[in-house]
C-alpha cells in the first residue's frame, strides 16, 4: 500500500489503514489533501507534513495554481495522460524519481535513486532534450549544473523545496564567514592549512556550492562525508559544516573528533550562539540545520523495536540526531540502507530510520525480509510529497506542446565556482 492510500485511508478513520488508530497514524490529516490546496497560498510554512513548522525563507520559490483540468482529473485520467505524453515524448524525455517520492510519481520514473545519483544518471541521456526531477529543488539545481546547456531541467511543483536546504542561505553563511574570517584571520599556517575550510552537504543551494568553491571548500554526500572531512582536514585546520548539523557531527565524531571541538552556529545569534574561544579551540563548526523527517527518529523507538523484534538490525540515516545513531547498529547513506538489505540472509529483520516512502518501497522489493520504518507514524517528506501526479501530467503535456513548464536554471556565475566544489568532491576517494 502506497503512502498516500495509507494516509487516505487514516484520515478517514477506514478499515485497512496499517497498524494506525484514526488520525493520529500520520503527522497531520491535512497530509490527505491535495497539494495545490496550499501551493497558491503564500504561506509562512511548508504546508502539511514533517516539515510544516520549519519557517520558510521569503525567497521560498511558490507554485502558481495548477490549471484545473489537472486538480479535477481523477487518478486512472492523470495516469493515462502522462502515459500518452510519456510515449509522445519518447527519448526527448527522462523523468528522475527520488528514493523519497511517493509511489504514484516514482511508478513513472526511468532512474529511482538520491539525489547525485539521479544528476549523474541525467547526464548519461544525452538525447533527452528535458529532465524532469521528481524530487526536491537543490537536486533539480544540481541536475541543471551538471547536464548540457541545451537540456532543460523541470521541477514538476515549484514549491517543493527542501526544508533543511533552506536553513542556510548565501546572505547569512557569508556573514557567518566574514566573522569567522575577522576572527581567525585567512592565512594558511605553516603546514599551509587554511583557518576554515566550508564543507557543503549536496542537500543546499546552488549559491552555497558556489560559495565553496570559490573559498576553498567542497561538497559532500551521506556516503562519502567522511572521505570529504579527511580532505578538509588536510587542508584546513577546522572546517564549517553546512546547513545539516546532525550528519556533521555524527561523521566528525565518528572520526574522533572531540564533542567539545563541534560547536554549533546559529545564524540568528550573534557569533553564531558560541564565543571567540570555542570557535579558535573549535575542529567543526555545525551549521544549526537539520531534516525534519529525520529528527523525527528516537531511542525510544528503537528501544521498542528491540523489545518487540528480538535480532532485529537497526540502521538509520546519518541526518538523524547523534543520541539515534549512536544507539543504532549501523547509520548510512539511502544507498548504504539499500545495499546492506540486499546483502542480507533471507528472514533478515530490519528497522529503518529514513523517509517513510522510501522504507515501504523497500519492504515490497524484499518480501524475503521483514522491513518497517522506525517512527510508527506515517510522515513522508512532505516537500517532495509536493510532486503529485497532476503536476507531471502538466509539465510533460506542456512539453508535447512545446512549452517548458517550471524550468529550473542556474546562472553561469553560481554554477562555474559550483561546479568546482563538486569536482573536488568527485576527486576524493572514498
Ligand atoms: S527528507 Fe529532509 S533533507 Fe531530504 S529533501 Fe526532505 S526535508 Fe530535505
Amino acid at each position: 500500500m502506497s503512502v498516500t492510500t495509507a494516509i487516505q485511508l487514516i484520515t478517514r478513520g477506514e478499515a485497512g489503514a496499517p497498524g494506525a488508530a484514526g488520525a493520529t497514524g500520520t503527522c497531520t490529516p491535512d497530509l490527505a489533501q491535495n497539494p495545490w490546496a496550499f501551493d497558491a497560498l503564500p504561506l509562512p510554512d511548508y504546508g502539511p507534513g514533517a516539515s510544516m513548522f520549519d519557517t520558510a525563507p521569503a525567497a521560498t520559490p511558490r507554485q502558481g495554481e495548477l490549471p484545473e483540468e489537472y486538480r479535477t482529473a481523477s487518478a486512472e485520467d492523470l495516469d493515462r495522460r502522462i502515459r500518452v505524453a510519456r510515449d509522445t515524448l519518447g527519448e526527448s524525455v527522462v523523468i528522475l524519481g527520488h528514493f523519497y517520492q511517493r509511489d504514484e510519481v516514482v511508478q513513472y520514473a526511468d532512474f529511482v535513486g538520491d539525489s547525485y545519483q539521479l544528476a549523474r544518471a541525467a547526464t548519461e541521456r544525452t538525447a533527452a532534450e528535458a529532465i524532469i526531477f521528481c524530487g526536491v529543488h537543490f537536486m533539480a539545481e544540481t541536475a541543471d549544473m551538471l547536464s548540457t546547456p541545451e537540456q532543460a531541467v523541470i521541477l514538476p511543483n515549484l514549491a517543493a523545496g527542501c526544508s533543511m536546504a533552506d536553513m542556510a542561505d548565501i546572505d547569512s553563511v557569508s556573514e557567518c564567514w566574514d566573522q569567522l574570517t575577522a576572527l581567525l584571520g585567512s592565512a594558511p599556517d605553516a603546514d599551509g592549512r587554511r583557518p576554515v575550510i566550508p564543507v557543503t552537504y549536496m542537500n543546499s543551494s546552488a549559491a552555497l556550492k558556489g560559495f565553496c568553491g570559490e573559498n576553498g571548500g567542497i561538497v559532500c554526500t551521506s556516503s562519502n562525508a567522511a572521505a570529504v572531512l579527511e580532505w578538509a582536514f588536510e587542508r584546513g585546520q577546522r572546517v564549517l559544516f553546512f546547513p545539516d548539523q546532525h550528519l556533521g557531527r555524527n561523521t566528525a565524531k565518528a572520526m574522533g573528533v572531540p564533542l567539545e571541538q563541534m560547536p554549533l552556529w546559529n545564524p540568528r545569534k550573534p557569533w553564531g550562539g558560541t564565543d571567540e574561544q570555542t570557535l579558535r579551540d573549535s575542529r567543526v563548526i555545525l551549521w544549526h540545520g537539520f531534516c525534519s523527517v529525520h529528527r523525527r527518529f528516537t531511542v525510544a523507538q528503537i528501544e521498542k523495536a528491540r523489545a518487540d523484534h528480538p535480532g532485529v538490525r537497526v540502521i538509520v540515516h546519518p541526518e538523524c540526531p547523534m543520541a539515534v545513531v549512536d544507539v543504532a547498529d549501523e547509520a548510512g547513506s539511502t544507498d548504504y540502507i539499500r545495499k546492506a538489505i540486499d546483502a542480507a540472509a533471507p528472514g533478515s529483520t530490519f528497522a529503518v530510520g529514513t523517509e517513510i516512502n522510501m522504507v515501504n518501497r523497500l519492504a515490497a522489493q524484499y518480501p524475503q525480509h521483514t522491513i518497517f520504518c522506525l517512527d510508527p507514524v506515517i510522515c513522508p517528506c512532505s516537500t517532495m510529497y509536493r510532486i503529485h501526479p497532476g503536476y507531471l501530467a502538466w509539465v510533460l503535456e506542456g512539453l508535447v506542446e512545446g512549452r517548458v513548464l517550471n524550468r529550473i536554471t542556474v546562472s553561469d556565475a553560481v554554477a562555474e565556482p559550483a561546479r568546482v566544489a563538486l569536482n573536488r568532491m568527485l576527486a576524493v576517494r572514498p
